[in-house]
């Protein structure tokens, strides 16, 4: 009778056995993620195998060589915290799950409570009534990681053919972990390959690719919803001159800040996207050009605080370019490149933001070639400098000359300066091409005293407003005169009266360290702008170049001739230096002599020339007066005053 009872219990068992794989099957099948599968192999252990407690324990390589479980089913009641089980080879390390991670092979302990081996846990197992173990290897990629543990109630509970069945659970098991190891390191895989592309690395925004698919949804949900949305184009200045000064490791650092901080003044209505170099882009849904507004000044603010890095501190500033979903454009490509007009705009202005108007769109086309030739004209060395004559009225005599920029594109031609400057101004490139000017006139006057060639005077370099308003200006100098080796007293800075005015605490502090750097200091173009001479007192200044437009007109302009006059008379006064510009006539000449003007430039004398013209040519001739006049000084002499390009003083 006992017999066949037991018989009838092994087949149950070996039932149930078999239900048990067929259900952890379908759980392997169904698995989503490794912890939530060991945990369903557990609970059909216990559930539908009947048995009294299912654990899964996972080696760990620490010092004690300890299990940790990972799962399990079944009651318990605190029998695995307390268990303390280890893998190593030692008293704690003689259980059925001890010995079959640490051997690596199914572990039967038919009669746990008789087992002397198993004594650690005899009190334990008793209380909760768990007669006979077995536990089986769980093997993922050649290595034994751990086991399942299966306790029944009473002792000799496993058959031989219920072992092999559990077996080929615990190796189903070992093979559905295996999979879903391999199938999330994929799914990390490609999550990191969306992230890098489609993400920003360093700031962790979305990037441009990403920004594109993001915009055209934007505005695919406003045209549903009937709403408008903003988009912002943020332009940083200085992230370059940072980079190139201090490192990109500030600089980079400085954009991750930028970067927090605009995520911090948005809501959930905008997004917030690296465009790329210092280019961020706001894509604000449901705006208006209220909030756009109170958006747009937050933001300035927000990056016009200080940045402190390495004991440092850094000042930036931006502007921002706003354009509008459906006012402005009805796609994204046209959308960014309205925002972006509109940004160059107020860039060129200063900085700030600026809203876009219909208006900007009328001379986009050649602006917007002209900004992408002169982005590549600095690189491809399509910029050049010429350089005009400075000469002593009386013998024609040259004392020095004046660098001017000229660009020839191989696509658009020669461009003028009165038209590129602006473009160049826009788009915030006045303080590289200047940098570029002053080091290329360094190294020409290194090439001439290498030749023992000599223009008995300064060099003049024009240096714009947007120059000086560039922080780092003074640094950048310096690194030209480090770098060519040039000294300062070579060169006189030319500087417009209008950059005088746009901060004269700051551009009287800016001049005197360039002064005291051993540069002279001329101011451009003088008379046409607002500056009495009375203010230049404030100003460490050496020269003073009187306008083209008087001494165009000094001959039939009696008024003109009277401004001629005092400004001689008043810089004699200071102290100062003058040089007549524009001078095209022998006439002119006659007239500026009399008035008492020592020095001038102009096509009369000499066009600007072309570096190897110039020095073949013009360095070490004594006299620059035309023949003819030279000896008699009255002979008008026949000459074409065509303007070219080339022409044009403008630099
Ligand atoms: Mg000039």
């Amino acid at each position: 009778m006992q017999t066949s009872h037991n018989l009838e219990e092994k087949l149950n068992r070996a039932n149930r056995a078999l239900q048990l794989l067929s259900a952890s099957n379908r759980a392997l099948l169904r698995a989503r993620d490794e912890s939530s599968l060991l945990h369903d192999i557990c609970r059909i252990a216990t559930e539908i195998g009947g048995y009294s407690l299912s654990w899964i324990g996972y080696k760990k390589q620490d010092a004690a060589q300890s299990i940790r479980p990972v799962a399990y089913s079944g009651h318990d009641e605190g029998f695995l915290s307390a268990a303390n089980m280890s893998w190593a080879d030692c008293n704690r390390g003689r259980s059925a799950m001890s010995t079959a991670i640490r051997v690596g092979t199914t572990q039967l302990r038919p009669d746990i409570l008789n087992d002397p081996q198993l004594s650690y846990w005899h009190e334990d197992a008793g209380k909760r009534n768990y007669r006979s173990a077995v536990a089986l290897p769980l093997q993922v990629d050649g290595d034994t990681i751990g086991a399942i543990a299966i306790y029944a109630p009473e002792p000799n509970a496993f058959s031989d053919e219920e072992v092999k069945l559990l077996e080929e659970l615990a190796s189903d098991l070992s093979f559905g972990i295996e999979t879903i190891r391999l199938r999330t390191a994929h799914e990390q895989a490609n999550a990191r390959i969306h992230r890098l592309a489609f993400f920003d690395t360093l700031t962790g925004l979305p990037n441009r690719n990403h920004l594109a698919g993001l915009l055209a949804d934007s505005i695919a949900a406003a045209k549903q919803d009937n709403s408008q949305l903003a988009l912002f184009l943020l332009d940083l200045d200085y992230i370059r001159e940072i980079n190139e000064t201090y490192g990109h490791e500030t600089g980079d650092w400085i954009l991750v800040q930028v970067a927090q901080k605009l995520c911090g003044l948005v809501d959930d209505s905008a997004l917030v996207a690296r465009f790329g170099g210092d280019d961020f882009i706001i894509i604000y849904e449901q705006s208006t050009v209220h909030k756009v507004r109170n958006l747009a000044k937050h933001i300035l603010a927000a990056i016009k605080q200080p940045f402190l890095f390495d004991a440092r501190s850094f000042s930036i500033s931006g502007s921002i370019g706003i354009a509008f979903y459906p006012d402005d454009a009805d796609n994204p490509a046209d959308l960014l490149s309205r925002a972006d007009l509109a940004m160059s705009k107020v860039k060129g202005a200063g900085g700030g933001y600026c809203l876009y108007k219909r208006d900007m769109s009328c001379l986009l086309t050649r602006k917007l070639e002209l900004v992408q030739r002169l982005e590549c004209a600095l690189a491809e060395g399509n910029l050049h400098l010429y350089y005009q004559p400075k000469v002593e009225l009386y013998a024609g005599m040259m004392v020095g000359a004046e660098a001017l920029l000229r660009w020839q594109d191989p696509v658009l031609g020669w461009v003028s300066p009165a038209e590129f400057i602006p473009v160049a101004e826009g788009r915030g490139l006045m303080p590289q091409i200047g940098e570029w000017v002053l080091k290329t006139a360094c190294q020409h006057i290194k090439l001439w005293k290498s030749k023992g060639l000599n223009c008995r005077g300064k060099i003049a370099v024009n240096v714009s407003a947007q120059q000086f308003g560039d922080p780092y200006f003074l640094e950048r100098v310096a690194r030209v005169l480090e770098e060519t080796g040039v000294l300062p007293s070579n060169i006189e800075l030319e500087l417009t009266e209008s950059s005088l005015m746009d901060d004269p605490e700051r551009m009287s502090e800016i001049m005197q360290s360039l002064r005291g750097m051993g540069f002279s200091i001329a101011i451009d173009d003088f008379g046409t702008g607002y500056s009495s001479l009375a203010y230049l007192k404030r100003f460490p200044i050496d020269t003073l170049k009187i306008d083209q437009t008087f001494v165009k007109n000094m001959l039939d302009d009696n008024n003109d001739k009277a401004i001629i006059s005092t400004i001689l008379a008043i810089a004699k006064q200071m102290g100062l230096m003058t040089v007549a510009e524009g001078v095209e006539t022998e006439e002119q000449r006659c007239a500026l002599q009399e008035l008492g003007c020592v020095l001038a430039q102009g096509y009369y004398f000499c066009r600007p020339e072309p570096l190897a013209d110039f020095t073949e040519k013009r360095l070490n001739l004594t006299c620059l007066l035309p023949k003819a006049s030279a000896v008699k000084q009255t002979v008008m002499p026949a000459k074409g005053h065509a303007k070219g390009v080339a022409g044009s003083s403008v630099a």
